[in-house]
């Protein structure tokens, strides 16, 4: 994941990373509280739809926590809510400036549908914006990340990378995507 560690080390940066990402999420989460002031000492509440669970093992695998990641967990979870999870019948194809950081997005739609490069269900292609169809027997979903939200994801510092991040997976599919539903 990181090149030039290796072993020992390449294991601590991991957990280092997963454990600034659950800090972050608890601080994302006390901070976004809208309560009144006396009324800030609550449980921070779980990220809407995004398990902690599921952040580790999506930080674990792709190395850190990005804006593009986070839809492309958003767009992935929307996915499988529409047309079920079943990694072997679904078929996936990523359209956007084929690096990254947009190119992130594909892991987040790997860990979430089970579609991946190894099975060769999932491609990215060259276009424009950022967009995904995902089909599965008669049924597909067209998602198109709005302008805005692909604006505001190009426009992260590393600084607040994982705060926007956090932020992207806190909204509704419905918020982040343009979505087109089509049964053949
Ligand atoms: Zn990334």
């Amino acid at each position: 994941m990181v090149e030039g560690f290796s072993g020992k080390a390449q294991r601590t940066y991991v957990l280092t990373t997963i454990m600034k990402v659950k800090v972050n999420i608890s601080n994302f989460t006390m901070c976004s509280s809208s309560g009144k002031e006396g009324d800030n000492v609550r449980t921070p509440k779980p990220v809407k739809s995004v398990s902690e669970d599921l952040l580790e093992v999506a930080v674990s695998f792709h190395g850190h926590l990005g804006p593009f990641l986070a839809l492309g967990l958003k767009a992935g979870l929307y996915a499988v809510e529409v047309l079920g999870k079943e990694p072997f019948e679904t078929k996936a194809v990523v359209r956007t400036e084929p690096r990254p950081p947009r190119s992130c997005f594909v892991d987040g739609v790997q860990i979430t549908t089970g579609c991946t490069m190894g099975k060769g269900n999932i491609a990215l292609k060259d276009g424009e914006g950022l967009s995904i169809l995902i089909s599965r027997r008669e049924k597909r979903l067209l998602l198109k990340v709005k302008a805005d939200v692909l604006r505001a994801a190009e426009e992260v510092t590393s600084k607040n990378m994982e705060r926007i991040a956090l932020s992207i997976l806190e909204r509704s599919a419905q918020d982040l995507f343009e979505i087109e539903e089509a049964t053949e």
